[in-house]
């Protein structure tokens, strides 16, 4: 139908007019502290919200504003700090809950207690058909011998069960595992791996582990369930699962049918076969009230700094004999993303060293001009760019999603890797900033722990949780607090096609939002490591509150 020019102003006026009065279904959350960071490098300050049944933000109202109503309720927020909910630009959310429901043996202290919560596990878990555990590390205890195959014996014997040492380069066995692996005392170890008394060492470790039975969809169900509790714990309502598989998308699927997805997924397929297994040949649609939809799909270039993976330009300043991993030829880079691109999903591509990124930075370049339109084109990580390169990311409208805690976790096996012209461009945060290209930050969890907070800390301090070292490592890479905000919010939603839906609380958008213990703008980077969320609110629903015991749901770092 078409209207005259004057008509259609006034019926978009008056449409705006009924999308910005309360109704009677609406909920004001009122008398908070909120901030959110604007597109300007701005942090805007907001105290209360009016929201509508369909669970998406109407107004927001500002200190002296009057409220409007009458309303169904408001609600008072007591003064406390209020905040978007936070997203994740790069996870990976089925890990993160495999992890979670694995045994724990970070921290045992000898082989007693790794014995004792090895059995607690089996009798709490008398289903699981393998019990995989990890984190166990022999040099903390007073004996430090490696645990054997008898020692586990002694405690589980009906079924196999596979502890990992905390390094991953190591795993014990015990023998029902070893049965169900074909291993026996005769067994070849493959080169570059040795096997003692059902210890497994390196190469080695592949004989076992891939005998790991793959997750039944029960059990991936009970990870994501889980993955989402601790996501939400830590006021991540959104996240880009970063490679999904098909086995995974499932598991989300029938989450989202069972209205049991809380945390909002943008999913990007573990590259062309995860695709080609799903049958899928375009991006979804928005799915179960903008909670998913596959959008995207994954490529990596290169390996990992820690390993000598990435690919450099010239070789490891520690190791002169090698240059890293090159995964794929540009011509394979070029195909596969394009591929991607021609079915409109968008692409991100994992690029560590300098060399790797250099090679995504010119694929994307090149498909640019054959692929044209907004794009979006991600490079994952960005950890290593050489600085003539920079100026590139901006020029191809190249998002650069990045991961604060990394630096803070890598900076001194950085410093051992790289001489000091190649640190220039390591994790350069600011530097890249000021190029004018985009910046979605996020964790890398379960590589990194999924909690925001130590990441926002070391995006404006360049130090870790114990506030090392001392003035930040290369501290002239460190951004503002808006900027940070800005990274895990809307720069994250804006990475994933979804700035339009999540990422701010604005008119229109979903009333994603978190209830935090301390206010971020008034404490110094090590207390806002330590921010506590205390409510986490998706769609203008609470789906989390801290326990008043002050537990929590975090464990560990
Ligand atoms: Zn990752």
């Amino acid at each position: 139908m078409l209207c005259r020019p004057a008509m259609k102003t006034h019926l978009i006026a008056l449409a705006a007019l009924i999308a910005a009065s309360p109704a009677l279904a609406d909920t004001i959350i009122d008398n908070f502290n909120g901030y959110q960071a604007d597109d300007e490098g701005r942090i805007r300050t907001f105290n209360g919200l009016l929201i509508g049944d369909d669970g998406k933000v109407k107004i927001v109202l500002t200190p002296g504003a009057s409220r409007p109503g009458p309303v169904a309720r408001t609600i008072d927020m007591g003064g406390r700090t209020l905040l978007p909910g936070l997203i994740d630009a790069h996870g990976h959310v089925m890990g993160l809950g495999f992890a979670a429901l694995q045994l724990d043996l970070t921290g045992t202290a000898s082989l007693g207690e790794l014995q004792q919560r090895l059995k607690d596990y089996a009798a709490a878990n008398p289903d699981a058909r393998w019990i995989v555990g990890r984190g166990w590390n022999q040099e903390s205890w007073p004996v430090k011998n490696f645990p054997t195959a008898a020692d586990l014996d002694a405690v589980v014997a009906d079924r196999p069960v596979v502890l990992t040492r905390v390094d991953g380069h190591a795993l014990v066995a015990n023998s029902a595992a070893m049965r169900a692996a074909g291993v026996s005392a005769s067994t070849p170890a493959p080169s570059g791996g040795r096997i003692e008394n059902g210890l497994f060492i390196d190469n080695a470790m592949g004989l076992v582990r891939t005998k790991i039975p793959a997750a039944t969809p029960a059990e991936a169900d009970a990870a994501l369930a889980k993955a989402q509790e601790i996501l939400l714990g830590h006021g991540l309502t959104a996240v880009a699962d970063m490679g999904t598989s098909a086995d995974g998308w499932g598991a989300m699927t029938r989450a989202g049918d069972a209205g049991r997805l809380n945390v909002r997924i943008m999913s990007y397929a573990s590259a062309l076969p995860a695709l080609e297994e799903l049958g899928r040949t375009a991006p979804t649609e928005w799915l179960y009230g903008d909670r998913l939809r596959m959008g995207g799909v994954k490529l990596y270039a290169d390996g990992a700094l820690g390993s000598r993976g990435a690919w450099l330009k010239r070789p490891y300043a520690d190791q002169p004999d090698t240059v890293g991993l090159r995964f794929l030829s540009d011509a394979e880079l070029r195909e596969q993303a394009g591929k991607a691109a021609a079915m409109g999903f968008q692409v991100a591509t994992h690029a560590i060293g300098d060399a790797a990124n250099a090679q995504v930075i010119a694929a994307y370049e090149a498909l640019g001009k054959t692929h044209p339109g907004d794009r979006r084109w991600r490079i994952e990580h960005v950890q290593v760019v050489d600085p003539a390169d920079i100026p590139r990311i901006a020029k191809a409208g190249i998002i650069a999603s990045m991961q604060p805690t990394h630096q803070t976790s890598d900076w001194l096996m950085a410093e051992k890797r790289l001489d000091p012209p190649r640190l220039e461009g390591a994790y350069a945060w600011h530097t890249i900033a000021q190029s004018g290209a985009r910046l979605a930050f996020g964790s890398d969890f379960p590589v990194e722990s999924p909690n925001p907070f130590p990441g926002l800390a070391a995006a404006i301090s360049r130090q870790d949780m114990s506030g090392q070292p001392p003035g930040g490592w290369r501290p002239e890479e460190r951004v503002t607090l808006a900027q940070a905000l800005h990274g895990f919010g809307r720069g994250a939603a804006f990475a994933g096609f979804a700035e339009d839906r999540i990422g701010s609380l604005d008119a229109g958008k979903w009333a994603d939002f978190i209830i935090v213990d301390r206010d971020p703008t008034k404490v110094d980077a090590q207390a806002l490591a330590r921010t506590q969320v205390l409510e986490t609110w998706v769609a203008g629903k609470k789906v989390y509150e801290k326990a008043a015991s002050g537990a929590g749901g975090e464990r560990g770092k």
